[in-house]
């Protein structure tokens, strides 16, 4: 079977070198396609749910639901009440009368038992045709519980999982402002856009620790309602993922006047910028500040330190991986471009790199960075990267959840970078275990025992 993009797919490919640079993104996915896309709902929770003292409440049929914790790896250091994933389990009769009266029956009671710190409503695709009123019911237990109850407007047929992100940030700018920010520090910053999977904000936060920072606000990862309300207090946010939180940047400029850097702790490189971009702001901000050129020095060790330790570490697997090709498909652009670099640091070749939401800007960057004859594609579908897999010979596709049957049926190694993922791959420590998880994968024995990729094609 060879599978050949439909045609109004083939404008959101691009093979670099071949035409001059153009793609079509950002739009919504092709009816029929089948696009590896979450939806609008998807999006919202994605950013959301880490927050770990907050009540997550799914408007909705209990399906909507079953993209919970256990399915995801975002940790906290204290409460755990996102692990618990709560549905109104909306059915005929509500759908014909009305879910506002069980919406506020379930609200009141999980309130009850389990004392959020606030409580975020999730409108789904029904919710949205059905037309309850989710402002009116959060309102109403809000004035009853005392406790700030938020409707999230992610009804998943509205747009793609960007519109999700929106909603997200709408959300959080309601809490934002809220709270008392008297005894935070001129040397402060909120974490946006990383959640903590396996772990990973604690790392950054050691970092930002030791270069004499304090963060104010993790958002999300390992995320705490009483933080964000107090979040417009940091002289800085530094947004990872710019994709899911970048709006959320945005309204603190406008509202607070708060600066954003865009970074990625991914790979040596960025990771080492993005602690470099911040002590930079700081010295900018407060030239004559001898504290400002401190964070500049203990950044300048604390980089120094880690790659001297980590580069030789490293170079076993890149003895091992040195001409391996590799496939990228993930969430956001912006770790597409920190992956391909952390590839290059490993001497291995990206024949193939996509995104779910990257933006024109985003592409145009993926195009200057990566080799002639690579393969951009925005918002793919199972059998266009099926097809790209088997043309590039690639040899470890990096995707998610939806991208590892593919890589295994095609008998390729696969490397989870996305949300489900156990292992910590941000930081300087993510690199090492990001290069020892493809060296595992395309090193690995089993390869041997699947059916060659012609073979495999037919499965
Ligand atoms: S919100 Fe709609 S598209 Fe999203 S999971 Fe629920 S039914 Fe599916």
């Amino acid at each position: 079977m060879e599978a050949i993009a439909l045609p109004d797919r083939q404008n959101h490919i691009h093979r670099k070198g071949e035409q001059p640079f153009a793609i079509r993104c950002n739009a919504d996915s092709l009816a029929g396609a089948v696009s590896q896309r979450a939806c609008v709902f998807c999006g919202s929770r994605v950013v959301l749910y880490p927050i770990a003292d907050a009540l997550h409440l799914v408007h909705g049929p209990i399906g909507c639901a079953v993209y919970t914790w256990d399915i995801r790896g975002a940790l906290s250091s204290g409460p755990a009440l996102h692990r618990l994933s709560f549905s109104t389990d909306l059915q005929e009769m509500d759908v014909i009368f009305g879910g506002e009266k069980k919406l506020r029956r379930a609200l009141l009671e999980l309130i009850d038992r389990h004392g959020p710190r606030a409580a975020f409503v999730y409108s789904t695709c029904i919710v949205g045709i059905i037309g309850d009123d989710l402002d009116a019911v959060c309102r109403r237990v809000e004035e009853e519980t005392g406790i700030p109850v938020i409707p999230v407007k992610s009804e998943g047929f509205k747009g793609n999982k960007r519109a999700g992100y929106q909603a997200a940030c709408d959300a959080m700018a309601r809490l934002i402002g809220t709270g008392a920010t008297g005894d935070i520090s001129r040397f402060s910053l909120n974490i946006l856009g990383d959640f903590n999977l396996a772990g990973e904000i604690w790392m950054i936060r050691d970092y930002y620790r030791e270069m004499g920072l304090e963060v104010v606000a993790n958002i999300t990862g390992d995320g705490r309602v009483d933080a964000i309300r107090r979040a417009h207090g940091a002289a800085l946010n530094v947004v990872q993922c710019s994709g899911s939180t970048m709006q959320l940047a945005d309204m603190m400029e406008e509202r607070y006047s708060i600066p954003s850097l865009r970074v990625s702790y991914f790979g040596i490189e960025d990771m080492s910028e993005a602690l470099y971009d911040i002590a930079r702001f700081f010295m900018n901000k407060y030239p004559d500040d001898p504290e400002a050129r401190a964070i500049m020095e203990r950044t300048r060790e604390l980089v120094r330190r880690e790659v001297e330790g980590l580069l030789p570490k490293l170079e076993k697997y890149r003895q091992a991986l040195s001409g391996k090709k590799a496939a990228i498909y993930v969430g956001g652009s912006f770790k597409a471009f920190s992956l391909v670099k952390a590839f290059r640091l490993v001497d291995m070749e990206v024949v193939l790199v996509g995104s779910q939401t990257g933006t024109a800007e985003d592409y145009a960057e993926l195009a200057a960075i990566t080799d002639p004859g690579t393969i951009i594609v925005d918002d793919a579908n199972p059998l266009e990267l099926t097809s790209f897999l088997k043309e590039k010979g690639v040899d470890v596709f990096v995707g998610g959840v939806k991208e590892r049957p593919i890589a295994y049926k095609l008998g390729i190694g696969f490397c989870d970078h996305n949300h489900e993922r156990k292992e910590a791959l941000a930081g300087f420590a993510g690199m090492l275990n990001f290069a020892r998880e493809v060296y595992s994968s395309v090193m690995s024995p089993v390869w041997r025992f699947v059916p060659g990729r012609a073979d495999a094609a037919s499965l």
